[in-house]
């Protein structure tokens, strides 16, 4: 497995890091057990670092797979605004995870200036918690343009994970070009980088290849996300990744395993998961919600706001 540096100054890590969203109980596609099978095995193949964050739910499974590998660097991310909850957010982390240090802890969807200052004393005990040896690296999770301009200025940030992919999907501010020129600006700097949804959500899937080769042509990015939930998307992507054939057998098996937005019949119409949606994805049609399945990137945070549990990723 390849590695690289994060940035100037961060940390060796193999190429790709697990994503663990898509075995997380906010996904829902596998039991908790399958998950963390698939997880161990990835480690077992050599990816070296997991990325979760506090609403996926998932702190015990990854302890749990974890536990014959230390040396795996987890990654995870929060919503915190006030110092306060940043503070009980990198507890509940170290508790949950079983580890004294924290090798990552990132603000979750930062959208802007703006966003970042409205966190700016969830930021500043993160540094605080950095310069006390609690967590390792620093940084911010975005979707947005302005989020990764906004990033890369900001005091004693030491990593980006942002939105990337060859058409621009899921960038909610801008462009694909403007994106690109963001994260060469945050690059210079000295930021390490690592995209998310490479893939566009399962919308650029026909095509893996490209999709893996354009992010790895971006100059600045290191190392990439990828969401796994079986043996066989982990084998299909580090195939992919190391430029081996793939078989067609597990070329079929993985591209047949297609994923959409699924609603429940019993929806009730109240909107909230419209609001949650950073990609303006879901409207209501009568009482029910309907999914613009061009525009969803499967990301799964409507998931979480809906009281009455309609939304699930199948
Ligand atoms: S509809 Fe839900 S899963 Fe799709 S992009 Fe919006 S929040 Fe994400
Ligand atoms: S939050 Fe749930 S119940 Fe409300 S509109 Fe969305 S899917 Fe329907």
């Amino acid at each position: 497995m390849r590695q690289v540096k994060l940035g100037l100054w961060g940390p060796v890590v193999s190429e790709v890091c697990f994503g663990s969203l898509a075995i997380s109980p906010l996904q829902g596609r596998v039991t908790e057990e399958e998950g963390a099978s698939v997880l161990e095995y990835a480690l077992e193949q050599g990816v070296n670092w997991i990325d979760t964050a506090e609403i996926y739910d998932n702190y015990a499974q990854l302890a749990a797979a974890t536990k014959a590998y230390p040396e795996v660097q987890i990654i995870s991310k929060a919503y915190s605004v006030t110092a306060l909850e940043m503070r009980q957010s990198l507890e509940k982390a170290r508790t949950a995870l079983n580890r004294e240090t924290l090798d990552f802890f990132l603000l979750h969807e930062q959208e802007s200036a703006l966003t970042l200052k409205g966190h700016s004393e969830a930021w500043e005990e993160l540094r605080r918690a950095k310069e006390k040896g609690i967590v390792r690296w620093i940084g911010i999770s975005t979707h947005a343009v302005a989020g990764v301009r906004a990033g890369a200025l900001q005091p004693g940030l030491d990593v980006i994970h942002p939105i990337l992919n060859y058409q621009g999907l899921g960038i909610i501010d801008g462009n694909l070009q403007e994106m690109l020129e963001a994260i060469s600006f945050a690059a210079e700097i000295g930021v390490g980088i690592y995209a998310m949804k490479i893939f566009g959500g399962g919308h650029l899937t026909h095509d893996p290849g490209k999709a893996v080769d354009f992010v790895r042509s971006v100059q600045g990015v290191q190392a990439m996300a990828l969401g796994m939930s079986s043996r066989e998307e982990v084998d299909y992507n580090l195939l992919l990744l190391s430029g081996k054939d793939i078989p067609p057998t597990l070329r079929d098996k993985v591209r047949h395993r297609e994923r959409k937005l699924y609603v429940a019949d019993w929806c009730q119409g109240c909107g909230r998961c419209l609001e949650a949606c950073p990609q303006g994805a879901l409207h209501l049609r009568g009482n029910l919600v309907a999914v613009d399945p061009e525009a969803c990137i499967l990301c799964g945070y409507c998931g979480r706001v809906c009281p009455h549990f309609c939304l699930k990723i199948v």
